[in-house]
C-alpha cells in the first residue's frame, strides 16, 4: 500500500511556531506509522514563497524576494525541521523550477479545456491572508481603524482591487464537490469541518480570480507573461509538482493520491478549490484532506502577530524533541482546539512520561536484572495482559487509520497504566522471596517485558529517540522501525535486558 502526507507548504514570512510545529509532527508521526507498516511512503512539507506579502516584506528589509525567502528558509524553516526530529521525505520550495515547470502545465492544461477566462473584477483584498474577502468575512474595526472594515483574522484594513485577470471557473464544479463529500464521507474530516464545507458549497460558488498583473514575484502565467498566478492557486499545486507531476509520471502514479494534513482555517481552499482543479486538470482526487483544529495560548489562537507565538524550541531545550511531540500529540484530541500551557506540559511530563512510562521501564529492568541475572524469562505472557497488549495494538492501529493520532498514544499508554498496576497487584519482591514463586514471578516478568516492547513499538513514531532507547534497554536488536507496527504484540523477546539511563530525567524549572 501506499501513503502520501502532506503538510501544508508554509509561508516563509512567518517564522515557526507551535502551531506550525503541531501540524508537522502530526505528519511526520503519521509518515513514521505507515512506514512501520510497511507502506510505500511518502512525506512532503515545505515553503510557499511567492505573492504580494512576500514581496512587500523583502523591499521593506531592502533586499531581493530571492535573497530573502533564501534566507528564512535556511535559518528558520530547514532548522525547525531538525527541532523537530521531523523524517520528510521531501521538501519543497514553489521557488524552485520543477515547481515552476509543474504549475505551467497544470494550468494551460485548464485552460486548453476551456476552464479559465478572462474577465474583470472589484473586491476587497487582504495582503495578510492573501485573499479576496466577501462581506461576510470582514467585521468592524477598532482602535485605530474604527469606522472602517477589517479582515477577521488579521484585524487590518483590507484593499479594494480593480483589476482585469483570469477567472477558473469554480462555479461549474458546485454540484460535482457535493456529489465527492456525499460519497466519500472520509474525503474531508473531521465531520464538523466537512459539515461546515459542505453548506459553504450548497451556497454557490464564484468563480475565482486565479492571475494577479500589478506585481510579478510569482509564477507567468503560460499564455500571458503580463500575470503571475495567484499565490494560493499556485501553492496548492506543490502536492503534486513535488511528485512528478506533468514530468515524471511513474513517480506521480507511485505516490499519488495524497493525504492533506491543515488547519481547519484553510481546509477550504484544500477541499473545494483544489479538488476542484483536480477535477477540471482530470487527475484523481487527494485521498484526505484532515483539519486539525488551532493550538490556543491563553485563550487566543497561536500566532505571531498576536504575541502568543511560541517557538518549538524554547520547548525542546527543556524539555527534549519527544516530550513536545508526545505532549502535543497526545493532550490534543487530534481535529479539536487545544489549549497550550507550560503548566500542564510541565504536569503530563513529570506523570506520563517520567513516573508513568521512564519509571516503570527502570523498575522492570532492575526487576529482570536482579532476580534473573538479566535474562528475561521466556514464558508466555499472562493471558488477560497478553490479550490486553493485543487489543491495544489494534486499536492504535485502527485509530491512525481514523486520524486520530491522540487514541493511538492513549492505546500504548493504557499498556503502560496497566502493567504499573500489575506490578503493585503482583509485588514481585515479595514473589522472589520465596523459591515455590519462581515461575510465577518470570511470568509476571516476562509479561512486563513482553508489554513494555508493544509499548516501545507503538510510541516509536511520536517518541523516535526515546522508543529506541527503551527498545535497547530491554535488550530489543537493532531499530525499533523495524519491527511491524501492526503486529507490535508479537515481537520476539530477546535473551537479555540491557543498560538504560533515565528515559524521562525529572526537570526542576525556576
Ligand atoms: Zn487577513
Amino acid at each position: 500500500m501506499g501513503f502520501y502526507v502532506t503538510t501544508p507548504i508554509f509561508y516563509v514570512n512567518d517564522v515557526p511556531h507551535i502551531g506550525h510545529a503541531y501540524n508537522i509532527v502530526a505528519a511526520d508521526t503519521l509518515a513514521r506509522w505507515h512506514r512501520m507498516r510497511g507502506d510505500d511512503t511518502w512525506m512532503l512539507t515545505g515553503t510557499d514563497e511567492h505573492g504580494q506579502k512576500i514581496l512587500r516584506t523583502a523591499m521593506a528589509n531592502s533586499v531581493s524576494p530571492t535573497e530573502w525567502t533564501d534566507k528564512l528558509v535556511e535559518n528558520a524553516w530547514k532548522p525547525n525541521l531538525e527541532v523537530l526530529n521531523v523524517a520528510n521525505d521531501d521538501f519543497i520550495r514553489t521557488t524552485e523550477d520543477r515547481h515552476r515547470v509543474g504549475v505551467q502545465k497544470f494550468l494551460q492544461r485548464l485552460y486548453d479545456a476551456g476552464f479559465i477566462y478572462h474577465g474583470e473584477f472589484e473586491a476587497e483584498y487582504c495582503v495578510g491572508c492573501e485573499e479576496y474577502k466577501t462581506p461576510g468575512d470582514l467585521v468592524d474595526g477598532v482602535g485605530e481603524y474604527e469606522g472602517q472594515s477589517v479582515c477577521a483574522i488579521h484585524s487590518r484594513p483590507t484593499e479594494t482591487v480593480k483589476e482585469a485577470n483570469y477567472f477558473f471557473k469554480l462555479s461549474e464544479f458546485q454540484d460535482r464537490l457535493l456529489e465527492l463529500y456525499d460519497t466519500r464521507p472520509d474525503y474531508v474530516q473531521p465531520a464538523s469541518v466537512r459539515n461546515e464545507l459542505r453548506s459553504f458549497v450548497a451556497q454557490g460558488l464564484n468563480d475565482l480570480s486565479i492571475s494577479r498583473s500589478t506585481f510579478d514575484w510569482g509564477i507567468k502565467v503560460p499564455w500571458d507573461d503580463s500575470h503571475v498566478v495567484y499565490v494560493w492557486f499556485e501553492a496548492l499545486m506543490n502536492y503534486i509538482t513535488a511528485i512528478g507531476y506533468g514530468v515524471d509520471d511513474e513517480q506521480f502514479e507511485r505516490r499519488w493520491p495524497g493525504n492533506h494534513i491543515v488547519g481547519k482555517d484553510i481546509a477550504r481552499f484544500h477541499a473545494v478549490i483544489w479538488p476542484a482543479m483536480q477535477m477540471a486538470a482530470g487527475i484523481e482526487i487527494s485521498e484526505r484532506v484532515y483539519g486539525h483544529g488551532w493550538l490556543l495560548v491563553g485563550g487566543e489562537k497561536m500566532s505571531k502577530s498576536k504575541a502568543t507565538g511560541i517557538e518549538p524550541k524554547q520547548i525542546t531545550e527543556v524539555f527534549g524533541i519527544d516530550a513536545f511531540r508526545y505532549y502535543f500529540m497526545s493532550a490534543i484530541h487530534f481535529g479539536s482546539d487545544g489549549s497550550f500551557s507550560w503548566e500542564d506540559l510541565d504536569s503530563r511530563y513529570h506523570a506520563e512520561l517520567a513516573n508513568g512510562l521512564g519509571n516503570l521501564a527502570s523498575r522492570v529492568i532492575a526487576m529482570v536484572n536482579k532476580y534473573f541475572g538479566g535474562e528475561i524469562p521466556q514464558v508466555p505472557s499472562e493471558d488477560a495482559l497478553a490479550e490486553l497488549f493485543r487489543s491495544e495494538t489494534d486499536r492504535a492501529n485502527s485509530s491512525i487509520d481514523e486520524f486520530q493520532i491522540h487514541d493511538a498514544v492513549d492505546a500504548a499508554f493504557s499498556i503502560v497504566d496497566r502493567l504499573n498496576g500489575y506490578i503493585t497487584e503482583t509485588t514481585p519482591w515479595q514473589l522472589a522471596k520465596d523459591e515455590s514463586k519462581r515461575d510465577r514471578l518470570a511470568e509476571v516478568l516476562a509479561t512486563n517485558v513482553r508489554g513494555l516492547g508493544t509499548a516501545a513499538i507503538l510510541l516509536a513514531p511520536v517518541m523516535p529517540e526515546s522508543a529506541q532507547k527503551l527498545w535497547r534497554g530491554i535488550g530489543g536488536a537493532d531499530e525499533v522501525t523495524d519491527q511491524r507496527i501492526q503486529n507490535a504484540h508479537e515481537w520476539e523477546v530477546p535473551a537479555r535486558v540491557d543498560e538504560l539511563s533515565p528515559l524521562f530525567p525529572r526537570i526542576e524549572q525556576n
